[in-house]
């Protein structure tokens, strides 16, 4: 009796280990609230998210051992695998990770792994380009759309993933022919986000826009966005002879992740059921485990075939990308 009282007051007085974990993201803090606060609510486990726009990698290797990053939260394949190129993140194997998230949307060597994909699609004005006038990337380079084209920089991860995929598609010349066209048929300067480039549309200064699928979701949510969402069609065109761009955005443990045994948790939990609906649903992402269903207003865009181009292919293209951009001197 008087043991047990003991032994029960020593456990008392034991400190108790703080349940949380760090994550350095750049997804914007809006979009991984819900995701941590569900998390947290199921767990117990808190979730410090600290946002970082830029030089994610640099910021990881300058902190190096005393970094308190347990995971990083990412968009765009380059992005993920420039983080593990800096050596600064560390293999993680986990049955959970397997079985949900598909070989592959992840890493081979176990260092990132994807929990949402998202396509880069057309937005075509729905009174001034008719059915059937969108076709393939290649095409958007063609005369017809002379003045028409809006788009963001094309410096930008999206744009230099995308001709990153062309030059998969392609080779290097043929991806540069393509970055002229494109230039060439601009309507204006590459400037602002993909959400700007539809608000273009609606005021007609152009009629089809490069864009992500779920700033569609984004605009129709947002009081002010919606009249420009209003005003376009999603159109998905295809490579020739291949399919729809697929990019990812995805997670990482860091290589001195502090609280490794809850990071694990956090990430098998985002790749589970709970965490990929909440990316459906709030963002406006595809899911990527298996059974976890698209949004319904997701599926209203219909159905269409993704490029099978992979990933790290297209990460490998990003230095050849980016130099044709410059080149081509695509925003000037
Ligand atoms: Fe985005």
């Amino acid at each position: 009796m008087l043991r047990l009282s003991t032994l029960a007051l020593l456990a008392c007085s034991t400190p108790v280990l703080a349940q949380e974990i760090n994550v350095y993201s750049h997804r914007q803090p809006e979009l991984i609230q819900p995701l941590v606060d569900a998390f947290t609510a199921e767990t117990g486990i808190k979730v410090n998210v600290a946002f970082v726009d830029k030089g994610m990698a640099e910021r990881l290797q300058a902190e190096g051992d005393r970094s308190p990053a347990d995971l990083v939260l990412t968009v765009d394949i380059a992005r993920l695998m420039q983080i593990v190129d800096a050596d600064v993140t560390q293999a993680v194997q986990s049955d959970v990770l397997e079985a949900n998230i598909p070989a592959e949307l992840r890493d081979p060597n176990d260092h990132w792994f994807g929990l949402t994909s998202r396509a880069r699609v057309v937005y075509a004005s729905k009174d001034r380009v008719g059915p059937g006038e969108v076709t393939t990337y290649e095409d958007l380079a063609s005369d017809k759309w002379k003045g028409r084209l809006c788009t963001r920089s094309g410096l930008h991860d999206y744009n230099v993933a995308l001709l990153g995929a062309m030059i998969v598609h392609h080779d290097e010349e043929a991806a540069t022919r393509w970055a002229e066209g494109l230039k060439a048929n601009l309507a204006k300067k590459p400037d602002g986000g993909d959400r700007d480039q539809v608000k273009a549309i609606a005021a007609g200064e152009c009629d089809i826009a490069l864009g992500n699928t779920y700033y569609m979701g984004q605009m129709l949510a947002d009081p002010e966005q919606k009249a420009w969402a209003e005003t376009v069609n999603i159109v998905f065109p295809t490579f020739e002879g291949g399919g729809t761009h697929l990019n990812i955005s995805g997670v990482a443990m860091t290589k001195s992740a502090p609280n490794k045994e809850n990071a694990l948790k956090f990430m098998e939990w985002l790749s589970g059921d709970h965490a990929q609906k909440i990316y459906a649903e709030t963002n406006y992402e595809f899911p990527v485990k298996p059974g976890v269903e698209r949004s319904d207003l997701v599926k209203s865009w219909g159905e269409f075939t993704p490029d099978a181009t992979p990933l790290a292919e297209i990460a490998a293209a990003r230095a050849a990308a980016l130099k044709i951009m410059e080149t081509v001197d695509f925003d000037g």
